[in-house]
């Protein structure tokens, strides 16, 4: 069972890497970011607490992560990718304690991108309301204006992804999630990932596929 967690800062392109990596190896994408919009969307008890913390660019309190992380990975037979999350040391060792790792089919994946790529990967970022899928005005165009190409759902810009609030999400990452690359530092795959989405993806593949080699 393949379980891929990909790390990086805000804009790093771990959606659309998890999402690519999702359909090649038949996981499910598991995206905490996506999850809490959706209970902000629907309004439920974690919608409601989570809601003020990411309106402010802060990472919502822990235990109401990982208990939907738990519920989450507990509903699942297959392997997975996981996307958001581990956000700081605390959720990292939550997770190394969920999984009771077996190694040998676990990825770790630091995309590593420079924050002037990343503040113009996150301004130009449009989401499809409907499916969420991963548009970017100019990197990753949708075929038509503001339609999805995949569902026809209309796209949106993310209310945090304005200059301000990106500012905010990064020093966020720096101060709180930044250190868990230490903790993974002895099974941490390094990308770099300032280059286009197919590139990126291709080293993502190598890598698993030489890592296995010497598993
Ligand atoms: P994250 O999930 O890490 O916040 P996303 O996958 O949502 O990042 O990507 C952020 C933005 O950058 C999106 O608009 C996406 O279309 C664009 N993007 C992602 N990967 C690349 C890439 N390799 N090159 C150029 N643009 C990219
Ligand atoms: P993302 O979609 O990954 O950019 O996340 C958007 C927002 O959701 C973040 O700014 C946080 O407020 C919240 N969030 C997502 N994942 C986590 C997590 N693992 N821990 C805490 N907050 C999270």
């Amino acid at each position: 069972m393949m379980r891929i967690v990909i790390l990086g800062p805000p804009g790093a392109g771990k959606g659309t890497q998890a999402k690519s990596l999702a359909e090649k190896f038949k996981l499910t994408h598991i995206s905490t970011g996506d999850l809490l919009r959706e209970n902000v969307k629907e309004n439920t008890a974690l919608g409601l607490k989570a809601k003020e913390f990411i309106d402010k660019g802060e990472l919502v309190p822990d235990e109401l992560v990982n208990e939907m992380v738990t519920k989450k990975l507990n509903s699942l037979k297959d392997g997975f990718v996981l996307d958001g999350y581990p956000r700081n040391l605390s959720q990292a060792k939550f997770l190394d304690s969920l999984l009771k790792e077996t190694r040998r089919d676990s990825f770790i994946i630091y995309l590593d991108t420079s924050e002037k790529v990343v503040i113009e990967r996150l301004s130009g970022r449009r989401i499809c309301s409907n499916c969420q899928a991963i548009y970017h005005i100019k990197n990753m165009p949708p075929k038509k204006d503001s339609l999805c190409d995949v569902c026809r759902g209309t796209l949106y810009q993310r209310p945090d992804d304005t200059v301000e609030m990106i500012k905010k999400r990064l020093q966020v990452y720096l101060k709180e999630t930044q250190p868990i690359l230490d903790y993974y530092s002895d099974r941490i795959m390094r990308i770099s990932a300032d280059e286009p989405k197919e590139i990126v993806f291709r080293q993502i593949l190598e890598n698993i596929e030489n890592d296995l080699h010497k598993k």
